[in-house]
């Protein structure tokens, strides 16, 4: 069993199962979870679990893509003054960024989203925080307003864009996140495989259902079968991947000295 850090997890939408899903993680070696928020109310939840679980559950607040077609101007700066009143309490801003997706745009078109996602940038630029970055079918975007807002540290979660975009953000020294679908999903694996160990950090983004054949819905203790998804397609040793993907990730979110590692 190694050390894993989930690094992108929606607990707050399973917080009815909430301290099956932490001893369940505790048990499959995971040592910390990256709680993501995606609105004012999921934010809340994620301040409470991250609170009930201090020391493993981490907070990041944020204003995910697929909320904007209920996030009215009020809610948005409501949404806003959460995420800085809670600046110092958080491990990064996210979930945030684009998406692309045509029922995604329909709800909140790029315009809107951009606009958005712009003053989250602002957040981040400010208080220099870490961002934890959606990027659906908007990889190059997204990349570029990063990049334009001078963000020193950005994690693009579940990447399956092109390999053009990727090694720019590497290049940049930003980071990609694998999540279980490294097992099966074509675009994903190609990702994976492209991103040096330095430049990458493991996730499940739960309660996603993933499978081809075999559905099931991911809980924090699936960064293990991200684990073995990215030993395997990077013929490296699970040990070797695990040593470094939780490095990376206690760096990332500057924990280095809070979680223990042994
Ligand atoms: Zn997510």
């Amino acid at each position: 069993m190694y050390r894993l850090i989930d690094t992108h997890a929606h607990l707050d939408e399973i917080i009815e199962d909430i301290d099956r899903a932490v001893s369940e993680a505790k048990k499959a070696g995971v040592v910390a979870i990256m709680a993501v928020g995606q609105d004012y109310e999921s934010n809340l939840k994620i301040l409470q679990i991250s609170e009930k679980y201090s020391g493993f559950v981490y907070p990041a607040l944020g204003l995910h893509p697929w909320s904007l077609g209920n996030t009215d101007a009020k809610k948005m700066s409501l949404t806003l003054q959460q995420i800085e009143d809670n600046i110092k309490k958080i491990v990064a801003i996210g979930e945030v960024g684009l998406d692309y997706d045509k029922r995604v745009v329909a709800s909140a078109d790029k315009e809107r989203q951009k606009e958005a996602f712009k003053l989250v940038l602002e957040l981040a630029r400010r208080y220099n925080k870490a961002l934890s970055v959606h990027s659906r079918y908007s990889w190059k975007d997204s990349f570029d307003l990063v990049k334009e807002y001078g963000i020193k540290k950005a994690v693009f979660h579940w990447y399956t864009g092109f390999s053009s975009v990727l090694r720019e953000i590497i290049a940049e020294g930003y980071f990609i996140s694998a999540t279980p679908a490294t097992e099966y999903h074509d675009e994903h694996r190609r990702a994976v495989k492209e991103t040096p160990l330095e430049s990458l950090m493991l996730e499940t983004d739960c309660p996603v259902t993933y499978g081809r054949e075999n559905k099931y819905m991911a809980y924090p203790a699936d960064v293990g079968r991200t684990l073995k998804a990215v030993a395997q397609i990077k013929t490296v040793s699970e040990k070797d991947i695990a040593e470094q993907t939780t490095d990376n990730a206690l760096r990332f979110f500057g924990l280095d000295r809070q979680v223990r590692v042994i």
